[in-house]
């Protein structure tokens, strides 16, 4: 079957398999082909590889071996991996429970089949999970090159926004001053400060905080990066007048910390703004409330409107890239 790969000379070949391995990012149901002394390694996500790749569109076989959960299924479940962690969501009990059964027979590297029961849930945006199948829920996922150990009981992670972080990421120039007011464990802060830039995040939650220092330790980039624990909004007043780049991912509520992000810009500043809205007008109440926020003080201009996924029916997780200047 026709299908993306990244093609790269053959000598180069195992160096590149392990690389887009560390990301997740190779089909794990098609072949690896060999032709004409290139290798072509097909992938999940053409738009997540990095820059440098080249990505074809190329004939590659499905795998014989019948050792994917929808071999053994007969239809295709839909999971995300997170590390050796396996999440889905399922509502009928009995699907859920042949699901896990069937990850767990599988080729998948898989510790701990966790289902879905509860949605994300407040401040700390941490949901309730089943455990299906193994006990552990902390691991080490892999992301563009970067690791993140994490417990998904205990701190917020979605591996779904990886594409969206890569495109922020992608932006950081070394040096800069970034600030990620709603850190988590660290997956914007993390690839920020690979790129050379000094990054500081915050979060409420203790226990992602813990890990955004672990994490800062395992991605050997402990000496530009600051972690603070606790509430944005009183634990930050020394990087008044600061921050060349914000990050606001907390879709629902961010609007009522634009004052505090206001008070961290520094002259001239691109604040990712992450928002969830009716697709009527998914961008409009996040551009209004910045510029109440930013106005007269700074200039506002909204350099990108991106429709990052659709969220619920009529309702979309969107992102505004705006850049105030002073
Ligand atoms: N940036 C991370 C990511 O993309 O995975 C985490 C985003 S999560 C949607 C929002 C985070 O904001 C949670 O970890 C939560 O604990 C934190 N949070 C909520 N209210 C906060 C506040 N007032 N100050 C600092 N962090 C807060």
């Amino acid at each position: 079957m026709k299908a993306p790969c990244v093609r790269v000379e053959r000598e180069r070949g195992e160096t590149t398999r392990r690389e887009l391995a560390e990301s997740d990012l190779i089909a794990d149901d098609l072949e690896i082909v060999v032709e004409d002394d290139w290798l072509y390694v097909p992938i999940t996500d053409p738009d997540a590889v990095p820059d440098g790749f080249k990505v074809v569109e190329h004939d590659v076989p499905t795998r014989e071996t019948p050792d994917m959960p929808a071999d053994i299924l007969g239809f295709e479940p839909t999971y995300e991996r997170l590390g050796d962690i396996v999440l889905i969501d399922e509502d009928d009990a009995e699907r859920a429970r042949d699901i896990a059964d069937a990850i767990v027979a599988s080729a998948f590297p898989v510790k701990t089949v966790l289902n879905r029961a509860s949605k994300i849930k407040g401040k700390t945006r941490v949901r309730d999970w089943d455990v299906l199948a193994g006990d552990v829920t902390e691991t080490v996922h892999r992301e563009y090159g970067c690791e993140f150990a994490l417990d998904v009981a205990r701190v917020y992670f979605s591996p779904r926004l990886a594409t969206e972080r890569h495109r922020v990421a992608k932006q950081v120039e070394p040096d800069e001053r970034a600030f990620d007011m709603f850190a988590g464990v660290g997956p914007f802060v993390i690839p920020f400060a690979k790129r050379d830039a000094r990054v500081v995040g915050t979060d409420l939650n203790d226990v992602a905080v813990e890990y955004l220092r672990e994490n800062a330790r395992l991605n050997g980039v402990e000496d530009r990066v600051t972690a603070i624990a606790g509430d944005v909004r009183e634990t930050t007043s020394e990087y008044e007048d600061w921050a060349d780049r914000l990050v606001m991912n907390l879709p629902h509520s961010a609007d009522k910390f634009l004052d505090t992000a206001v008070a961290l810009t520094g002259d001239d500043c691109v604040i990712h703004y992450y928002d969830i809205q009716h697709e009527d007008d998914p961008f409009g109440p996040g551009e209004t409330a910045i510029r109440a926020a930013a106005e007269p003080e700074y200039d506002v201009s909204v350099e990108t409107r991106r429709d990052v996924r659709s969220y619920a029916p009529h309702e979309l997780n969107v992102c505004l890239d705006v850049r105030l200047t002073r």
